[in-house]
């Protein structure tokens, strides 16, 4: 679904990405993990073209993000941010029904859609007419994701969409994507910086380090057989964060 090549990004000369090669697939979840400024979010802004590389080829179904197509490509992926990333001032409902609205969908063809979404999501019918700052953080991250699937796009992005919540509630929403994950079979690429989550959501795991892909397989495969010292440390580092957690 998207192909890199050589894709290289740098930022006030460092970069935050250096020469990727990498291949999605469609139709799976792949989760892109490691530490804090190794380039994750950099790579999904590159995916949805919010920024261009400096270098190197990007494809997105076998053609580049171009000024003159990236409108209609935009809408063909769904973007989810960790603070949900919601218009203040509208409602739930008007969130996530602007854009099918600004394309000229009918009344008829929005409210069958959006009630599809709010059933797929667990998203409570009254809590539509609220304003995000009448919800709860994990709700607003609901509306966020409903916003994204509104025009039923191939691809979903997520940047740590799950990253503000509180553990109970972000144990719920993982839960709750990995179902959607599930049932819609879309392209889906997701930022997290935990890898109890990377496993759990993530057919294929994309670690990285300093803007570079150090190994990209399974947990498993990465226990089994690390590719660079670093991805050793790095489960390890995970584990005891967990094992600490989990002694508090
Ligand atoms: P991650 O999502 O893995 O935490 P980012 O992709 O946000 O990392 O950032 C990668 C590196 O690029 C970091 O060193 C960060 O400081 C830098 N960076 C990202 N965006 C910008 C920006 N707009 N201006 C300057 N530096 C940036």
């Amino acid at each position: 679904m998207f192909s890199l090549r050589q894709i290289s990004k740098t930022y006030q000369g460092h970069p935050a990405l250096d020469a990727i090669d990498l291949a999605i697939a469609p139709g799976q979840t792949t989760v892109l993990i490691g530490p804090s400024g190794c380039g994750k979010s950099t790579l999904l802004r590159l995916l949805i073209g919010l920024i261009a590389p400096d270098a190197g080829e990007l494809c997105f179904d076998g053609q580049p993000l171009l000024a003159t197509t990236l409108r209609d490509q935009r809408l063909r992926m769904g973007y989810v941010i960790q603070q949900g990333g919601l218009f203040p001032h509208l409602t739930a409902r008007a969130n996530v029904i602007l854009m099918a609205g600004q394309l000229g969908w009918s009344d008829r063809r929005i409210s069958d859609r959006l009630e599809t979404l709010r059933r797929l999501t667990h998203f409570p019918a009254d809590g539509l007419e609220r304003y995000p700052s009448e919800l709860s953080g994990g709700q607003n991250q609901r509306v966020a994701l409903m916003r994204a699937l509104m025009l039923d796009p191939e691809v979903l992005l997520l940047d740590e969409p799950l990253g503000a919540l509180d553990p109970m509630i972000r144990f719920e929403l993982q839960q709750d994507l990995k179902a959607v994950f599930e049932t819609l079979g879309k392209t889906v690429v997701l930022v997290t910086h935990d890898l109890a989550e990377a496993a759990f959501l993530g057919e294929i795991i994309v670690l990285m380090r300093a803007g570079r892909i150090l190994q990209l397989g399974t947990l498993a495969e990465m226990i089994a057989a690390p590719a660079d010292p670093f991805v050793e440390q790095f489960i390890r580092a995970q584990r005891s964060h967990h094992i600490a957690e989990a002694l508090t």
